[in-house]
């Protein structure tokens, strides 16, 4: 049952497409693939993966664990490619197999690993050129070429510093990724996300990997590419109430009032995954009027100062915590967070979910009309 007085978050699969070729543009050269880990950015990896998939030129995926590799092959058929970050273990091999997953080998014992027991099946090679968190040493070229039965097909590596262009570390990056992958002359080469991607046309190398930037939050610091809002998070105002000079509001009492306030309580808190680090700094939008968070974000409640707004406010009436009217860039900031944590600490409680009995909505839309069920799959099931 959707549910009025429920978070909800309405996502747009048209400008997630949108999104996609407009970022895939800044690099024409390169094949640009789709990063849907985390349940694509907690927006729904099956309806996201669906949708993205309606474009001929989107036929490459990438997830972080094979269960979700799994998932998405199920969601999307047999022909894309799914890559998983997180490299091969031994108990997750028979899902490669029966999924058709390539994984990206991060060692050399993953590489030794998936040669014997998948000899000639595709694989990728992750390099580590500066950001010290997954991949091969750039030390380790040789050995890992030396592994027979390793059919390598892609050669990546990861930049650090992405959303900022001017980052020296991005040019040493590609530096370095240029020599290793000269040692690979057959295989596809892929270095930059998003924020890589319009860096520049040598950043874009054989293909881009692109996460952020299609879900609508920047994927540079600067903001200077312009992006689609795709995910839109409203709840609704179940009581409205008048406050005094000199009282407080919320937990700690943290803020006082300087003078009459209007307050509206809204019914989203951090159990839904919305950060309580946005107590007395986010804001919402509320009819008409960005509002101020005031006092603390709760478990399941939010206030907003909503003296400002146009029209009087209503018990049933709806914020607006990211949207078209509440930039996520914008809230993030102000919150002192990132887009991705809005949208995965949000979407990764949302219902329905296997398992998982979160009460934030995910209703998708195909520019302003529902999505078609073919999309949707499980994910718009009532749990
Ligand atoms: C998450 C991730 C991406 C996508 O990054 P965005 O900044 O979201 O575009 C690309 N490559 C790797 C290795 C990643 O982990």
């Amino acid at each position: 049952m959707m549910a009025a007085h429920n978070p909800r978050l309405d996502i747009d699969l048209a400008a997630l497409c949108a999104n996609y070729r407009r970022i895939a543009a800044a690099c024409p050269a390169a094949e640009a693939a789709a990063v849907v880990k985390c349940d694509a950015y907690g927006l729904g990896a099956e309806a996201v993966g669906r949708a993205l998939a309606t474009m001929e030129d989107c036929r490459t995926f990438f997830v972080a664990y094979s269960e979700e590799g799994a998932a998405l092959r199920e969601a999307i058929g047999p022909k894309p490619r799914i890559f998983v970050f997180n490299g091969p273990f031994p108990e997750y091999l028979s899902a490669y197999r029966a999924y058709r997953l390539t994984p990206v080998i991060n060692t050399i014992e993953q590489a030794r690993l998936f040669a014997r027991e998948a000899p000639g099946a595709p694989a990728a090679l992750h390099f580590d050129t500066g950001m010290r968190r997954l991949g091969l040493s750039m030390g380790e070229a040789d050995a890992v070429s030396a592994v027979s039965g390793l059919n390598v097909t892609l050669v990546m590596s990861h930049l650090a510093c992405a959303s900022d262009p001017a980052h020296p570390m991005n040019a040493a990056q590609l530096s370095a990724f240029a020599a290793i992958a000269g040692k690979f002359p057959a295989a596809q080469k892929s270095l930059a996300s998003s924020g890589g991607a319009l860096i520049g046309k040598k950043f874009g190398c054989d293909q881009v990997r692109l996460g952020v930037g299609l879900y609508g939050a920047s994927p540079l610091d600067e903001r200077s590419f312009p992006i689609d809002p795709v995910a839109r998070l409203t709840a609704p105002v179940i009581q409205v109430h008048d406050m005094r000079a000199g009282e407080t509001v919320g937990y700690g009492a943290t803020f006082t009032a300087d003078r009459a306030l209007r307050l509206a309580t809204v019914s989203l808190g951090y159990g839904d995954g919305f950060p309580r680090a946005a107590s007395n700094r986010g804001k919402a939008h509320l009819n008409g009027a960005l509002c101020p968070i005031v006092g603390r974000v709760s478990m399941d409640l939010i206030v907003l100062d909503a003296t400002k707004t146009p029209q009087p406010v209503k018990v049933g009436d709806r914020a607006e915590f990211f949207g078209p009217n509440r930039l996520i860039d914008d809230q993030a900031a102000d919150c002192g967070v990132i887009g991705y944590e809005l949208l995965t600490g949000v979407g990764g409680l949302a219902r329905p979910r296997r398992g998982l009995g979160g009460r934030v909505e995910r209703r998708y839309f195909w520019g302003d009309r529902p999505a078609d069920a073919g999309f949707v799959g499980d994910e718009g099931k009532d749990a």
